[in-house]
């Protein structure tokens, strides 16, 4: 072991997201000072990913779902920067800094949680026109340029810019993606009663998916219920079609509709991080058969990284990134990627590692679903709950408070959760806000335009 942290041992957390905070807090509670501990994240925080939604949608102020990892974390020492190689073989694992500078880092025990990335498709115009919406400022984002576009579309005299401007594409309906455009498509709703220029008609939310559902998660007469809610709506939802092209703004689909867009948001799924499976990056062992599980790491149900000759003891590996046996599910089943397994499996990790330093057995990851929910915009919902073998299917406004709730639960630090709830109640009071700064992505321009002398260049 090379203890290069006053004898203790050193585990090196790589990601600051949903496992590696709580794997890092958790750690703590169990063995207080006995170890040193380093997160690495190119992110200064953490993000509460199932609050995003809410945050294209106004509900949510950006920051309060973001838990700062050097306030969280104290006694912890956080690294910002980025993996970029992982030698498990050498016990070292090499991050890079904003500033291009390369630290080599050494660790006793290794945990890595990384997560995903969106998965992109070789789409004409895809990579050039689309926004995801996996971070904040994605999030953030989307909706000011939702809100900006309505602003815009009630002032313009032209039809055709007004058409493009009202038009906003969804691709991906699983769960973060039918979230994302359910909450969006009700926050122009609410914000429209201020735009007596602009009537429902005029606007058009697309939402296109590969598969002939959406909500995967949920059962056959659920989708229906909220395939109907969002028709309902207006929202145009296209089953079984593709998006073939989205060159300058143009959407074609495998439908034959053609249509202008302002925003094209994809969701179409995830991978795991990528410089998992870049073999010059990292020796971890991951998946290569293709399908769900390509490119995750092997793990052993207690979280030790399996490889062809045998596991590695001091080297970890939870959530997105990892292909985690589902023993409740039954045998070659695997954890699905959500925030659910993913804090669970960094408090497994945690205690696993705590057994390891202390010479005791370690224990396999079990975790039954407690089952699933969605919001779809102000007091409409739906899920499933899990009480033991019994699946209780909930809907509308008492399925959009419990996902609320069991997310304020699960959102780190008790300042963050109180201020989730206060911007909430400011919201009843106030509404939401519905100004849209797109500005923000360019804050120089209007200094630029001062040093030209007013002078438009
Ligand atoms: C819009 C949206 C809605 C969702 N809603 C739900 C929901 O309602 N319920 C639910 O259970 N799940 C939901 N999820 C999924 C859930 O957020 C993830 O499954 C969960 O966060 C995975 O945890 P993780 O720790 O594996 O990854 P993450 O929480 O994503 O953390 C990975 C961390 O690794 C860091 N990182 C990336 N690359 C590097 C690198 N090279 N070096 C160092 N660090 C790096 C990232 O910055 C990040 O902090 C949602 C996800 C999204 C995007």
């Amino acid at each position: 072991m090379t203890n290069t942290f006053g004898g203790k041992p050193h585990v090196l957390i790589l990601g600051g997201g949903s496992v590696g905070l709580t794997t890092a807090s958790e750690l703590r509670k169990s063995l207080g000072a006995e170890v040193a501990i380093t997160v690495v994240d190119p992110r200064p925080y953490m993000t509460y990913a199932p609050f995003l939604p809410e945050v294209g949608a106004g509900s949510i102020d950006p920051r309060n779902v973001l838990a700062p990892l050097r306030k969280v974390l104290t006694g912890t020492k956080v690294v910002t920067g980025s993996v970029a190689a992982i030698r498990s073989a050498e016990h070292t694992v090499v991050v890079e800094t904003e500033e291009g500078e390369k630290l080599e880092i050494s660790y006793d025990y290794l945990v890595v949680g990384l997560g995903s990335v969106p998965r992109l498709l070789p789409i004409p115009g895809l990579a050039e026109n689309a926004i995801g919406f996996k971070q904040v400022e994605e999030a953030v984002s989307v909706r000011d340029r939702i809100l900006a576009n309505l602003a815009e579309a009630a002032t313009t005299k032209d039809p055709k810019a007004r058409k493009r401007l009202l038009t906003f594409t969804f691709i991906g309906g699983g769960f973060a993606g039918g979230e994302a455009v359910s909450e969006a498509e009700d926050m122009v709703r609410d914000a429209l009663r201020y735009y007596p220029d602009l009537h429902a008609s005029d606007i058009r939310f697309v939402l296109v998916d590969g598969a002939p559902f959406i909500f995967p998660e949920l059962t056959e007469e659920q989708r229906a219920y909220v395939l109907n809610q969002l028709r309902e709506r207006g929202i145009e939802v296209k089953l079984e079609t593709f998006l073939n092209s989205a060159e300058n703004g143009l959407i074609k689909t495998s439908d034959g509709d053609e249509f202008e867009t302002d925003l094209l948001v994809w969701n179409a799924g995830v991978k795991p991080n990528p410089v998992l499976s870049d073999d010059e990056a990292s020796d971890l062992p991951v998946v290569t058969e293709r399908g769900p599980l390509m490119g995750k790491v092997q793990v052993l149900p207690d979280l030790r990284v399996n490889t062809e000759n045998g596991p590695l003891d001091d080297v970890f590996a939870a959530g997105d990134c990892a292909a985690v046996p589902d023993l409740a599910s039954g045998e070659g089943k695997f954890c699905p990627p959500n925030a659910q397994h993913a804090v669970r499996q960094g408090k497994r990790l945690a205690d696993n590692i705590a057994r390891s330093v202390q010479g005791r057995p370690l224990v396999d990851y079990y975790h039954k679903n407690l089952g699933v929910f969605a919001t779809l915009g102000m007091y409409k919902g739906v899920g499933r709950l899990m009480l033991g073998d019994k699946e209780i299917d909930v809907r509308g406004l008492p399925a959009w408070a419990m996902a609320r709730g069991y997310h304020v639960y699960a959102m780190p630090t008790l300042g963050r959760k109180a201020a989730v709830i206060a911007g909430w109640a400011a919201n009843l009071i106030s509404r939401r806000d519905i100004i849209g700064i797109p500005q923000a992505e360019t804050p120089r321009a209007a200094f630029e335009y001062a040093a030209n002398s007013g002078k438009k260049k």
